[in-house]
């Protein structure tokens, strides 16, 4: 463990809930291998003090902080600058302080991506079926845009929140043209054509185990060589990769996207190459 001196610098996240984030021990550990004077701490922040947390953090000269729920979209009102990205995204969930403000990213898109580079596709040629339609959705979607797939479907239980989900891409910095909503109904037919399925949703996490947004017998139409991908990382695996699996198809679940988009954050804030590997054993 480092110690803390007159000269540390601080790093950390700030949600609401906090207590379960994995960041503080990934990134401390990162700072410890690194051999740098900072530490990375927990901020639990209500919605209605969000702007005063910040106007303190630049006070007290906070070099950067992960935000995570509720605050990634909130905070875009208070920053100086958005990346494109984060813009598209429509959700921060990285700042860092500079002479001119706080710059605000979204980490996760490339943390999303970055796992799937160990497969050897054909991108382009790729049917993108995504589970669920919230937040974490929006930056798998610009995933699969940035990555170029073919098609980008997307699959939620409220045609309203579907057609707002659309819509919101329709001025994005990434100009999606090939973005399709639909109904749980639809999955049973549309499944048969992924080659990269998504689950956003939380159906499955710790401690509902025994759940899947899948029905298995549904499950049992996907292609053999497959990519499913899971965004929840406990337990590992969940019950929708278990079936994957068992259909024969690749399973990626949601440790390694922490990891990445953790290791991009700390690369933005320092300019210093993360060791992965640490922050990976860290949290595993
Ligand atoms: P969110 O904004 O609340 O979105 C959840 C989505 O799942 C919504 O579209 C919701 O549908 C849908 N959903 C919830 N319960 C459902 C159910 N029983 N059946 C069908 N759909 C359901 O949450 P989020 O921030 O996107 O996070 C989603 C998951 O991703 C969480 O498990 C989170 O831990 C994980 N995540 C992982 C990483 C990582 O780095 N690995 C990063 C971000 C998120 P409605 O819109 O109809 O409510």
């Amino acid at each position: 463990m480092q110690l803390i001196k007159g000269t540390t610098k601080l790093l950390g996240v700030i949600g609401h809930p906090v207590e379960h984030s994995q960041s503080p021990k990934m990134h401390n550990a990162a700072i410890a291998s690194l051999g740098l004077d900072y530490i990375y701490l927990p901020f639990p922040v209500q919605p209605k003090d969000l702007e005063d947390a910040i106007a303190g953090f630049r006070a007290i000269g906070v070099v950067g902080f992960s935000i995570t729920i509720p605050h990634k979209q909130a905070i875009i009102p208070l920053l100086s600058e958005v990346s494109d990205i984060a813009q598209a995204v429509g959700a921060v969930n990285t700042v860092k302080n500079t002479a001119g403000g706080w710059i605000g990213t979204n980490t996760d898109v490339e943390g999303f991506i970055t796992p799937l580079f160990a497969y050897n596709r054909d991108w382009s040629q790729t049917e993108a079926v995504i589970l669920g339609n919230g937040g974490a959705a929006r930056a798998v979607v610009a995933g699969c845009a940035k990555l170029g797939c073919a098609s980008i479907h997307v699959v939620g239980r409220n045609r309203e929140n579907l057609n707002g989900f659309q819509q919101s891409w329709s001025n994005s910095p990434l100009a999606i043209n090939n973005l399709h909503i639909h109904l749980w109904e639809e999955l049973p037919n549309l499944i048969s054509q992924a080659d990269l399925l998504v689950n956003t949703t939380p159906v499955g996490m710790s401690p509902k185990v025994d759940q899947s947004p899948v029905d298995t017998d549904v499950m049992a139409r996907l292609k053999k060589d497959a990519i499913a991908y899971d965004l929840i990382y406990t337990p590992r695996p969940t019950k929708f990769l278990q079936q994957a699996k068992t259909q024969g198809a690749i399973a990626i679940d949601g440790l390694e996207m922490l990891v990445q988009q953790g290791a991009i954050a700390l690369k933005f804030w320092l300019d210093k190459e993360p060791p992965v590997d640490v922050m990976r054993q860290a949290i595993q």
